[in-house]
């Protein structure tokens, strides 16, 4: 897993085995995603496939370009995806009949450009010259049409497990404000390995609980300080919002997860989707060592502070 950036202003992920790559959110421009990539020695072209966990501007902020340009398919629960296209079209109100008349005629559009055989593979070679447009995105008229036009996309459910190469993904309902979001346990078959994605979540149901037993890394929410929040710089709304059962989670609320929840099995646990108003890395790295020091067995956990700036070290196992 390498974290490329996790925040109130962007997140984005990779998650890879040995012959599969995904891309878990492209919530920074398609420029810096790459840039990152390439500062963290990921390869942009061996991107399998991205992956979707709501369409939150922070999740999905340089998702088209970067789809676009790396030619992959993009993962989507179909919720997650009309919120999606509806946000990048926002004129249109769209009965469900005429959403399906839509996707219809992508899937056309689609299939037509691939009989075109519009050439493949180029900006593999050219070790991607980033954010604009590539030529060959240039002779597509639908991507130029349609801000949300995207070189294929697969739907997924949560609670239904589904394949990316040899990655098995699990994907699982979060409570938060979103049209459908998720989180996700991705287990690398060949290597026996598991790891977990659990960010924008007002509280953890036992559904999630569930979900974030045996995982050897665990990126977990740890949003904000409750204190901090409450005397900080937002508008009471916006700190309803946050603190609601649907908002995010708090320190002290990951905290009580380690303490009470957690079964102890990850390598690493990295705590993300910090809020730069309303926390400190201290602070969060505090909560969760102290809740883990509590627990003799967990004293094996390596706890890291995923960062809004910089990506992490890539954490292998
Ligand atoms: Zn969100
Ligand atoms: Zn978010």
């Amino acid at each position: 897993m390498t974290v490329l950036a996790s925040g109130s202003k962007g997140n984005s992920t990779v998650v890879a085995s040995g012959s599969t790559r995904i891309l878990v959110d492209a919530g920074l421009s398609c420029r810096e995603i790459l840039r990152r990539m390439a500062l963290a020695g990921e390869d942009a072209a061996e991107l399998n496939a991205i992956l979707i966990t709501h369409e939150h501007v922070d999740h999905i902020a340089g998702l088209a370009v970067l789809a676009r340009k790396l030619r992959i398919p993009v993962f989507f629960t179909e919720q997650t995806h009309r919120a999606w296209v509806r946000m990048l079209t926002p004129r249109k109100t769209m009965s469900y009949a005429k959403w399906m008349d839509k996707m219809q005629q992508e899937k056309e559009a689609r299939a037509a450009l691939v009989a075109a055989q519009v050439e493949t593979d180029t900006l593999v070679e050219e070790k991607l010259p980033v954010d604009e447009l590539s030529p060959a995105e240039e002779v597509r008229p639908a991507a130029k049409a349609d801000p949300a036009f995207l070189p294929a996309v697969e739907y997924f459910r949560a609670g239904q497990n589904f394949c990316i190469g040899d990655i098995d993904v699990n994907p699982f309902t979060i409570p938060h404000d979103a049209a459908d979001p998720c989180g996700f346990v991705f287990h690398a078959r060949q290597e026996s390995i598991r790891m977990a994605i659990a960010t924008d979540l007002g509280y953890i149901p036992p559904n999630v609980k569930l979900a974030l037993r045996n995982v050897d890394v665990l990126l977990l929410e740890s949003n904000h300080d409750l204190e901090m929040l409450k005397d900080g710089p937002y508008p009471w709304s916006v700190k309803q919002r946050v603190l609601s059962r649907v908002g995010h989670l708090s320190n002290h609320a990951a905290a009580e997860f380690l303490l009470r929840d957690y079964d102890g099995s990850a390598h690493t646990i990295v705590l993300g989707h910090l809020s730069e108003s309303n926390n400190l890395p201290e602070l969060a790295r505090l909560a969760a060592e102290q809740a883990i020091s509590n627990r003799m067995t967990l004293l094996g956990n390596r706890v890291v502070l995923a960062a809004q700036d910089a990506p992490l070290d890539p954490i292998c196992l």
